[in-house]
């Protein structure tokens, strides 16, 4: 399966990241700028693109059941009405001078995982947290937090820690929220595993920061297709549309030189593609009971 996606964002940002789709929206955040956007989708294009500002950096946002949203942002968890008042659910998890949230997603039982990232993206000490009313450090010793997705099945989670190039697996227990038998999935070659999404096959796609593409793999590891997008930095991806058809791909500037900025004038726009496979929409936020 060889793809091209194509740009259908009005907007451009410096750093599309965590896109969602969920009742009729495609959310994405704009991670240091704080901005969660919200916007309808055409079938060609997004519509009506909006954002709300979360007043710090916005590695994640996930759709909350009954309206709003999540956020993972400083480093803390927080709620967001539609209204785009912001309320914190937690105290800073984290030094926010030293760390920051990076990629978060909702598991199937509706609580929302999310890691950090050392602001010098280099320095081992960030953390994977889940947070359904109170919050848990599931792993510590983490450099990127990025790339959360489980099987359609309920069993594995994968999970990214993007400088060691790999995406790993792990047993997963949706009754419980815990996981374990950390191992290798794939090694990912031509680019830094970033975000990633599951289709309803069970088809990992995973977005190549610095490598331009999205690739597909099979349940098994081996690789089953190729995105390719015009740009350098493809950050993470979601199924959504009609049916769930269309896999929308969030891209960035950052990193990028002026000369590569001029050269990629869709990098920071969110681009699509139909790769005739379908996947399925959010899992909103569901505090346990
Ligand atoms: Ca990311």
């Amino acid at each position: 399966m060889e793809l091209t996606a194509k740009p259908c964002s009005p907007v451009r940002v410096e750093h599309a990241e965590g896109p969602f789709w969920h009742e009729g929206r495609l959310g994405w955040v704009d991670i240091m700028a704080g901005h969660l956007w919200l916007a309808g989708f055409d079938g060609n294009t997004l519509t009506e693109p909006r954002s709300r500002d979360a007043g710090r950096p916005l590695g994640a946002a996930v759709p909350r059941a009954g309206g709003g949203w999540v956020l993972a942002a400083g480093t803390a968890f927080l709620a967001m009405d539609e209204d785009g008042t912001v309320t914190p659910l937690t105290g800073d998890l984290a030094d926010p001078s030293v760390v920051r949230m990076n990629d978060g997603k909702c598991d199937p039982a509706g609580r929302f995982w999310a890691g950090t990232m050392a602001h010098d993206e280099a320095s081992a000490i960030a953390s994977l947290y889940v947070f359904d009313g109170t919050v848990r450090t599931v792993l510590d010793g983490v450099t990127v937090s990025n790339g959360l997705g489980w099987s359609p099945d309920h069993r594995t989670m994968y999970y990214n820690d993007t400088p060691t190039g790999r995406v790993d697996a792990f047993d997963y227990d949706e009754a419980t929220g815990s996981v374990s038998g950390r191992r290798p999935f794939v090694e990912v070659r031509g680019g830094a595993p970033d975000g990633m999404t599951i289709d309803d096959e069970g088809f990992l796609w995973v977005a190549l920061w610095g490598g331009g593409a999205v690739h597909r793999y099979d349940p098994s590891g081996r690789p089953a297709g190729t995105v390719r997008l015009p740009v350098t930095n493809v950050s993470s991806c979601c199924f959504g549309g009609p049916g769930g058809s269309t896999l929308f791909i969030t891209t960035s500037q950052q990193g990028l030189s002026a000369e590569q900025r001029a050269a990629e004038p869709d990098a920071g726009r969110i681009f699509r593609v139909e790769p005739g496979v379908t996947g399925p929409p959010a899992t909103p936020f569901a505090p346990a009971r």
